[in-house]
């Protein structure tokens, strides 16, 4: 799926209706008939069901769902929040349609009027306002989206929930808090973004009958899931061996942090890799080598409980993976840079890796070979200057942003956790549950990320993979033996199992 922004929507219906001709009243009539078809699959004949509609598409969309729910037997009347000069072209077409079939439209009066028409029913369709909202929102919108959010009628936004912007980038999100969404063509920004997530409810998508050629001109913005993965996640050869799917230096950890690199190293070899090496503190490798004893090691200089600043040769490996559990100090900030410098492979970083790249992003951008950092929210925020909360609310464009300037892959993580290479182009992982909010997540994530970097497949379907393959093992995990509260960082590698063998 394409994620759009409300301009390339229009673009596209713009496309659809001038290049194949067909007309506006059609792609509404598709559009409110497989929004209906939704309806029916959700709710029985014996249901009151009531369309709020607005003066715009949306409301022509409303239009088309009550005529055809009404010709298929369901008890449905319309509540029409615009004087009927509003409403015009193509939703004025189908207000008229709607009204030869004899169906019932009661205008706007007064919010009592609302609060007791939503006493009679059992399920709204909030068809007020789509993707050309304007905020703030003016009365009565804002007074109908307050008064329907009072109540716990059973409520269905079209396209978006009112109120709800489609780009990505709006502070305080407010509009219908919806029970299910029936998103129309394509999902919009705010169907990623964790503020406005839960106004949409569940949400699904419908199509009308746009060709996908339509979105030829819009950012590649696409859903990144199980088709996706399943089609490019290469297959183990009968007659590979270890050294087909790549030798893969791991470096982290210090006393206080053995755990993070032991993580790391069990999910990369969980996740494939031929050969894994953790390069840690001395004192750690019998810790780590208790949980893997596949791996090999190399011992590092140690400075007050930390890695030191030292050489280290990262010829020979296929890709090397830095920066867990390894602390701030300075002398290990040193050995980072210079690693990073150095290494002619691809190299991952992340967590304390990444606080020790802030204010020498400049050395990404000389780099020759794939960069590849892995922020959180609050990580993110160290590197750029923005605030968590803005990191949170246009995560699109701070991360496109950040990967062209750095000539880096961005693997944003969170509970939407998005992929971004270094032309800016963008793929949403779709699987995950809150049981990964939990320390620990994101050093397994590294491991399988590294993993999937060694093996046979461009380095943004390695990272997606590896994305949804980490988020798909909490999501199987939390269905047979976990709950998301008991479910840790171990489980979610032990999981991996299960997820390769689907
Ligand atoms: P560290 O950077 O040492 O790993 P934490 O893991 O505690 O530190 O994260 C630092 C801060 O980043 C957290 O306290 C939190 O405010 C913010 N943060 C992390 N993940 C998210 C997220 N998914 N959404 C919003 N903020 C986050
Ligand atoms: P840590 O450094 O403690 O291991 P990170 O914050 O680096 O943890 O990584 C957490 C991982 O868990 C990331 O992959 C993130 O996408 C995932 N995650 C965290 N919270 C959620 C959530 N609510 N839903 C889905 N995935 C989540
Ligand atoms: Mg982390």
């Amino acid at each position: 799926m394409h994620i759009v922004t409300a301009k390339e929507m229009y673009e596209a219906d713009c496309y659809a209706i001038e290049k194949t001709g067909m007309e506006g009243k059609l792609l509404m009539e598709n559009a409110g008939r497989a929004a209906a078809a939704k309806v029916e699959e959700r709710a029985g004949k014996e249901k009151r069901i009531l369309v709020m509609a607005g003066g715009g598409s949306n409301g022509g969309d409303g239009f088309v769902i009550a005529r055809n729910l009404l010709i298929n037997g369901y008890r449905v009347s319309v509540l029409q929040l615009v004087p009927d000069e509003k409403i015009t072209g193509d939703a004025a077409y189908h207000k008229l349609l709607y009204e030869n079939t004899e169906g019932a439209i009661e205008r706007w009066e007064s919010p009592g009027k609302l609060e007791a028409a939503l006493k009679e029913v059992d399920i709204v369709i909030d068809a007020m306002l789509g993707i050309g909202t304007k905020l703030p929102l003016r009365e009565p919108f804002n007074q109908a989206v307050q008064i329907l959010n009072g109540t716990d009628v059973f409520t269905i936004s079209i396209d978006i929930p009112s109120g709800v912007p489609a780009d990505e980038g709006t502070a305080d999100v407010e509009g219908v808090i919806a029970d299910y969404t029936i998103i129309i063509e394509q999902p919009k920004q705010t169907a990623f973004i964790v503020s406005a997530l839960p106004f949409y409810g569940q949400w699904e998508v419908v199509k009308i009958g746009i060709p996908p050629q339509a979105f030829q001109h819009a950012a590649i913005r696409l859903t990144w899931g199980n088709t996706e993965t399943k089609s490019s996640l290469p297959n183990r050869n009968k007659f590979s061996h270890k050294g087909s799917h790549g030798k893969g230096l791991l470096i982290g950890g210090s006393l206080e942090m053995p755990g993070s690199i032991a993580l790391t190293t069990r999910a990369a070899l969980r996740a494939g890799a031929g050969l894994i090496t953790a390069g840690t503190l001395p004192q750690n490798i019998p810790v780590i080598s208790a949980h893997c004893s596949e791996a090999t090691y190399v011992s590092l200089a140690e400075a007050a409980g930390k890695i030191s600043n030292q050489e280290l040769n990262t010829s020979g490996y296929d890709a090397v993976a830095v920066g867990m559990g390894m602390g701030r100090e300075e002398t290990t900030a040193q050995f980072t840079r210079n690693l990073i410098t150095r290494a002619e492979v691809p190299v991952l970083i992340d967590a304390d890796g990444l606080h020790h790249v802030k204010r020498h992003l400049a050395l990404l951008q000389k780099r020759r070979y794939p960069t590849v950092l892995t922020p959180h929210p609050g990580e993110m925020a160290m590197l750029t200057g923005f605030s968590v909360q803005e990191i949170t609310q246009q995560p699109f464009s701070i991360a496109k942003q950040f990967a062209i300037n750095y000539n880096v892959y961005l693997v944003l993580k969170g509970a939407i956790t998005i992929v971004t290479d270094p032309e800016g182009n963008q793929w949403v992982n779709t699987s995950g549950n809150a049981g990964l909010a939990k320390g620990g997540s994101g050093d397994a994530l590294s491991g399988i990320l590294l993993a999937m970097m060694m093996q046979n497949q461009t380095m943004q379907a390695a990272l997606s993979n590896g994305c949804y393959i980490h988020g798909m093992s909490a999501d199987q995990q939390i269905a047979k033996d976990h709950s998301q509260q008991d479910l840790l960082a171990h489980d979610v590698i032990d999981g991996l199992a299960s997820v390769f063998r689907a």
